[in-house]
C-alpha cells in the first residue's frame, strides 16, 4: 500500500487520520519515518552470558560461563509437568499466577523464613526472575530517581534502572571479600535515592550477607525511606551451615521490599523461565499493574506441575545446599594443584578464581583465551562493575556433572 502512495500523500493521510489539522510540513517533521531510532541503552552491548556461551559453543569448549546446570530437573517434577501438559492445562493461567503454586510458595516461605505471605495478595508468579526484577523496578522508579547498585552487580540491574528513567548509582563492594561498605552506601544516598538493589547469595562473587548486613540495611531503609528490590534467586544455595538472610525474615524490611526468586535455579531448569515476586499487598498491586502488560501471565502447565512437586518433595530444595556444596568441594579439590587461587564460595553455584599467578592480562582477554586455547569457558568479573576493580578474577559455574568438572579442572591445571 505504502509503495503505491507518494511519501507526502502518505504523511498527509496519516495526518488526516489523526485529526487532520496539522500542516503537512509539521507532520513531516514529526513523522517517525524521518527519524533515526535513538537507543535507550546506547552503551549496552550483548550480555556477557550470551557472548561467552556462544564463544564456548563455537570453540567446542566446556561451558562453565553462563550459569546453568548440565543435568536434568528431578524426574518426579518432569512427570508432573508432563501430566499437566497432557491434561489440558495449556491456556492462559491467572494473571497473578496459578493459585496452587502461590499457596505452596506461601507455605514454603512460612516454613523457611517465618513470614505469613498472603498467597492472594502478596505473591506473583512471573516468567523468570528477570521479568520480576524489571517489573519491580518499574513499579517504583520514576524519571530521575536514583537507585543504589552494589558492584560487581548482576548485569540486568543497571539497564533495567535506566530503561525506567532512573539513575543507577554504583557503590563498589570491598575488593578483598566482597562485603558491603555500608558507610559508602549511606554516603551515596541523596534526596533522589529511591531504592536499593540487594542480592544475597551474590552473583557473581558467591558472597552471602549476615545479620549485620541486614541490620545496616534496616537502618538505611528506615532512615531514608528507601524501597528494596531483593534478588534472592539462589535462596536455597547457601553453604557451610550458614543461613540465608532473606528479607522475608524481617517484617519491617519486607514492608518496603519486593523479594524475587527463581524456580529456574531451585529446580535445575533455567530454560523454563519461571520466577516469583513476594511483596506486601500495596506493592504487589502496583507490581501486577505492570506485570499484566509486560507478560500478562506465566506458563500455566509448569506452574501446576511445580506446585505438586514442591508440595510433595520439599526435600529437593531443602537438600539443594548440600548438593551444590558437594560440587563446590569436588571442583575445589580438582583445582587444588592448579595456579588458580579459589576465593571463598559461600553460596550460589559459582566459584571465583584469582588468576594473578597465571597471567597479567585483563580478565576479558584471559577468559577469551582460556575458551579458545584450553576449551574451558568462564565469565570475566570486570564486566559486572561500572568502575574497574583491583582484582584479577574469573567466574566458573560448578552446576555440572562430576565428569564435566573433572575434565574442565584437568585442562585448567595444565595452565
Ligand atoms: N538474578 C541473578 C543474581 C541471577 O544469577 C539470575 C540468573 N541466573 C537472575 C537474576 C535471573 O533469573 P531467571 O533466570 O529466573 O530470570
Ligand atoms: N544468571 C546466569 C549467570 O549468572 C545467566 C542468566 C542469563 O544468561 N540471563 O550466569
Amino acid at each position: 500500500m505504502l509503495c503505491e502512495l507518494s511519501h507526502e500523500r502518505y504523511l498527509f493521510m496519516a495526518c488526516v487520520r489523526r485529526g487532520g489539522i496539522l500542516p503537512l510540513a509539521i507532520a513531516q517533521q514529526n513523522c517517525a519515518l524521518n527519524r533515526p531510532l535513538v537507543s535507550k541503552l546506547p552503551n549496552t552491548g550483548t550480555t556477557i552470558f550470551t557472548v561467552m556461551s556462544k564463544l564456548a559453543h563455537d570453540e567446542g569448549a566446556i561451558n562453565l560461563s553462563q550459569g546453568f546446570p548440565d543435568f536434568e530437573p528431578p524426574p518426579a517434577l518432569l512427570e508432573r509437568i508432563t501430566h499437566y501438559l497432557n491434561a489440558g492445562y495449556n491456556q492462559y493461567g491467572p494473571m497473578a499466577g496459578v493459585f496452587e503454586l502461590r499457596q505452596v510458595v506461601s507455605d514454603k516461605i512460612k516454613a523457611c523464613y517465618g513470614l505469613s505471605a498472603d498467597a492472594d495478595a502478596e505473591i506473583t508468579i512471573t516468567p523468570g526472575a528477570t521479568e520480576a526484577l524489571f517489573v519491580a523496578l518499574s513499579a517504583v522508579v520514576h524519571a530521575g530517581d536514583e537507585v543504589i547498585i552494589l558492584d560487581p552487580a548482576y548485569d540486568a540491574y543497571d539497564p533495567s534502572v535506566r530503561l525506567n528513567g532512573g539513575v543507577p548509582v554504583h557503590v563498589p563492594l570491598s575488593a578483598v571479600d566482597f562485603s558491603v561498605d555500608w558507610q559508602a552506601v549511606e554516603d551515596a544516598i541523596t534526596p533522589r535515592t529511591r531504592l536499593i538493589m540487594t542480592n544475597t547469595p551474590h552473583n557473581p562473587t558467591s558472597a552471602i550477607w549476615d545479620a549485620s548486613d541486614i541490620a545496616s540495611l534496616r537502618t538505611l531503609v528506615s532512615r531514608y525511606g528507601l524501597y528494596v528490590v531483593a534478588d534472592e534467586v539462589y535462596e536455597h544455595i547457601v553453604f557451610d551451615g550458614c543461613r540465608h538472610e532473606s528479607l522475608l525474615r524481617y517484617p519491617d524490611l519486607f514492608e518496603r521490599s519486593f523479594v524475587v526468586s527463581s524456580f529456574g535455579k531451585t529446580l535445575h531448569a533455567t530454560g523454563w523461565r519461571i520466577g516469583v515476586c513476594v511483596a506486601p499487598a500495596a506493592l504487589t498491586s502496583e507490581f501486577r499493574k505492570l506485570h499484566q502488560y509486560v507478560s500478562f501471565a506465566t506458563n500455566a502447565p509448569l506452574q501446576y506441575g511445580i506446585a505438586d512437586f514442591l508440595r510433595t518433595c520439599p526435600e529437593h530444595y531443602l537438600g539443594l545446599a548440600d548438593f551444590y556444596q558437594g560440587k563446590r568441594d569436588h571442583f575445589a579439590r580438582l583445582l587444588a594443584d592448579s595456579r588458580f587461587r579459589l576465593l571463598p564460595s559461600r553460596g550460589t553455584y559459582f566459584q571465583l578464581a584469582d588468576y594473578s599467578l597465571v597471567s597479567d592480562a585483563p580478565d576479558v582477554d584471559l577468559a577469551t583465551r582460556l575458551t579458545r586455547e584450553i576449551k574451558v569457558a568462564s565469565v570475566p568479573v570486570s564486566v559486572f562493575c561500572e568502575q574497574p576493580m583491583d582484582v584479577r578474577v574469573i567466574r566458573f559455574c560448578f552446576a555440572k556433572h562430576e565428569d564435566t568438572l573433572k575434565e574442565a579442572a584437568a585442562r585448567l591445571c595444565g595452565v
